[in-house]
This record gives structure tokens, sequence and C-alpha cells, in this order.
């Protein structure tokens, strides 16, 4: 259900509307538009009468539901896009933002060395990982807290932000304590442990489509975290598995208008993960600015043929700086900075 306060309602009756809804054992949600608030109340739903008796508190103009399965995620609950700030850099305003590096995180030289070469290119957020989803047990697994000691050395030499994934509950603490922004991997999109928990954290979260997950399970996983309290979400749409198997997966960039038409969260895409071939990422990078993406995700490698991991898909960094300079044109048509 969605309380809509009146335009301009005063502090204290917010206040109240708040009290009263967690008086019934709902959590409430404050949603501040530019002209008014909206309480945004979910759990179950068979308490709906008891909500709706509080059409009646002085400010409160009406009650509505939210007629969407995904309730926080939804734009009935807030019309205007949200811009999520990952200490500083935002992503969902008119700025394109980049965030690229390597699949994982290998060494103190590989790491620092891409972090240089993809800031010089404009990149504003480093990625790398230090926790692999890996389909087989015997491929490397990441350096897990060393890569992320070194994630952070990155940041302290270049400034950038960095963004990396974590895999397992018990370890959301840890890597909420090195990363600016936290990936849940296409393979987690639908592990609610791992959503539950990272909803508690106060770092913004990057959620990617899951490989077989419709749109609509995608937004299911985001509310996931923005129920338990934690608004900065990304989507990332980074392809979909089909039948198709000359690209790794298939792009679905369909996705970005059609989230776009839902929901108020920012999207960004990786076409790396996407297409799987180093060589079909620049297309795929302007098409994904050209249907609207926030930004995009993009591996790149000094030495591909010899990476740890997505090799066959990272690009060299003189190739992205040419990809950088290239797609400055494309986010200007679209009325985006880089
Ligand atoms: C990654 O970003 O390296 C990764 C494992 O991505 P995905 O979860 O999309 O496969
Ligand atoms: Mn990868």
């Amino acid at each position: 259900m969605i309380i809509v306060m009146q335009e301009r309602s005063p502090q204290k009756q917010i206040q109240t509307v708040m009290e009263n809804v967690k008086a019934l054992g709902y959590q409430p949600h404050l949603i501040q538009g530019q002209l008014r608030t909206v309480v945004a109340v979910v759990g179950d739903e068979r308490e709906k009468p008891r909500i709706q008796a509080l059409e009646n508190l002085p400010g409160v103009e009406k009650i509505v539901p939210i007629l969407e399965p995904y309730k926080l995620a939804s734009k009935e609950v807030k019309k205007e896009k949200s811009v999520v700030n990952a200490d500083g850099v935002k992503i969902g305003g008119d700025v394109l933002v980049v965030m690229a590096g390597p699949c994982s995180v290998e060494s103190e030289k590989q790491i620092i060395g891409i972090a240089e070469e993809v800031k010089k290119a404009g990149a504003q957020i480093l990625r790398g990982g230090a926790f692999k989803p890996r389909t087989s047990p015997y491929s490397f697994q990441g350096l897990e807290k060393e890569g992320l000691v070194l994630l952070a050395k990155a940041r302290k030499i270049t400034g950038l932000k960095i963004i990396t994934e974590v895999i397992s509950p018990t370890d959301v603490p840890l890597v909420e304590e090195y990363a600016d922004l936290l990936q849940i991997g296409a393979r987690n999109m639908q592990n609610f442990a791992l959503l539950k928990e990272v909803g508690k954290c106060r770092k913004p979260i990057l959620l990617k489509r899951g490989m077989s997950g419709t749109i609509k399970e995608l937004l299911m996983s985001a509310e996931y975290i923005l129920s338990q309290g934690n608004s900065q979400v990304i989507l990332c749409e980074r392809g979909i598995r089909t039948f198709e198997d000359y690209t790794r997966n298939t792009l679905d960039l369909s996705a970005v208008p059609v989230i776009r038409e839902h929901s108020h969260l920012p999207v960004i895409v990786d076409p790396s993960h996407g297409v799987g071939k180093w060589n079909l990422v620049p297309p795929l990078c302007k098409a994904a600015v050209a249907v609207g993406a926030d930004g995009l995700l993009i591996e790149v490698h000094a030495d591909p043929a010899m990476a740890y991991s997505d090799g066959a898909q990272s690009l060299k960094p003189k190739k992205f700086a040419v990809l950088m300079e290239e797609l400055r044109k494309y986010a200007a048509l679209e009325g985006k900075k880089m």
C-alpha cells in the first residue's frame, strides 16, 4: 500500500503516519519525491484494511494499493528515477558511469596496472572479483580477502571507487568493509539469504540478472534488498541463456527500456558477460547506451590470454581507451556526460 501525503505536508504529520504504520507491525519506507512524500507500506497484505484506516490521519491525502508484485522497486511508489550514490559517484543521473577492470583480481601488479589504465581512459569505478563464482571447483576461486586488500590499494592510488562480488551471506560484512559497491552475480540473483543480507548493509548493491531470470524475477529480487532497508540498488543486464550459442549469452537489451517503464532503479549493461567475445563488446556497449543504460560494466585485462578468468571477453587497455573515446559521442546523443 502507498500512503500519499498531501503536498508539502509537515514533518510531524509524516512522522505520525510512520509511527502508526510501525504500530500495525509494518515497516514504513519513506520516499521523498520532488513535491510529495509517500510512505510505502510493505509486508503481509492480509492486514490491508487496518492500513486503510490510516486515511483519517492528518496530512494523508489517500491510500492506494501497489498493483505490481514488486512494490518498492516499482514506479507506482516513485515516479522519478533514482540516483544511487557510490561514495560520490552517481549512477542513474546525467553521467554515463563506466565500471571497468579485470574479471578477477590476480596480483598487486595486475590490479594496480589495470586500475591506472581504466582511470586514464575515463572509467569511474574499478571492477575486480576477489570471490569468484566458478562453474568448476577446480577453476581459480579468487584471492578472497587478499583480493579485497589489493582493490583497496588500487582505490587509494587511483581514486577510483571499487565494485566487487560477494557470493556468501557470511562474507557480506568483510566485503562491505572494503568495497564501495557490492555485486550480486547472475548465479546468485535468487539467493534470497544473500539478498536479505546485502539489504541490511549501507553500501550500494549491483544486482545482476540471472541467466534464466525474467525481468519480473529480477525486480522481485531487487525487492528483497529494498525491503530490508537498502534503497541503493542498481540493476544489471548481463545476458540470458537462449538457444543461440555463438555468443556466451544473449544480451537482452530490451530489458533496459522495459525496466525503465516499470521501475525507478538505475540500470546498467554488462556486454562482456553478455557476449563473451572481446570483439563484440564495443558495438554492444554503444547499443546499450542507445537504449538508455545508465552505465556499463566492462572487463579489461592487460594480457587477456593469461587471464585467470574470462580472458576471451576482456578488452586490452588500448582497445578500452578507444572504446571510451567513441562512447562519448553516443553518450552525448543520449544527453549524458562521461
Ligand atoms: C563477473 O562479473 O565476473 C561475473 C561472474 O558476472 P556474472 O555474475 O554476470 O556471470
Ligand atoms: Mn567475469
